[in-house]
């Protein structure tokens, strides 16, 4: 996708302040952090959000939450607790298009759900 801002990340054509990286994801500091520790974790492959998820993403999606759970470890909040979050369409606050999980940690957040 040649105007996605997430795709220009993942390319190093926008600067981001990597986290980690691997042949299935990126992941990087969210320029806005709403939580002392906010890293988004996307997929290197373009998909606008998760209604474009298919069967055949079922691995890249596995990946992704073991991705976050194994960065909550490094980054030493595993254990006080941290909230995976994903938001598809703009009703639910989806603001960049190419599918992307927020990994939140450092304060007490309280339950929506
Ligand atoms: P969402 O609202 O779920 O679509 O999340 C998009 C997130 O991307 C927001 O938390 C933004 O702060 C973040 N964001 C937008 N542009 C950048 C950027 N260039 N580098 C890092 N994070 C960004
Ligand atoms: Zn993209």
């Amino acid at each position: 996708m040649n105007d996605c801002i997430f795709c220009k990340i993942v390319k190093g054509e926008i600067p981001s302040k990597k986290v980690y990286e691997d042949e299935l994801v990126y992941a990087f500091y969210d320029i806005a952090p709403a939580a002392p520790v906010h890293v988004l974790i996307v997929p290197k492959e373009h998909l606008s959000g998760m209604n474009e998820a298919e069967e055949k993403h079922e691995k890249l999606l596995g990946h992704i939450l073991l991705t976050a759970q194994k960065l909550a470890k490094t980054l030493g909040v595993a254990e006080d607790g941290y909230r995976i979050i994903n938001n598809c369409g703009e009703k639910a606050g989806q603001t960049v298009f190419h599918m992307h999980f927020h990994l939140l940690a450092g304060a007490q957040f309280t339950n929506l759900v």
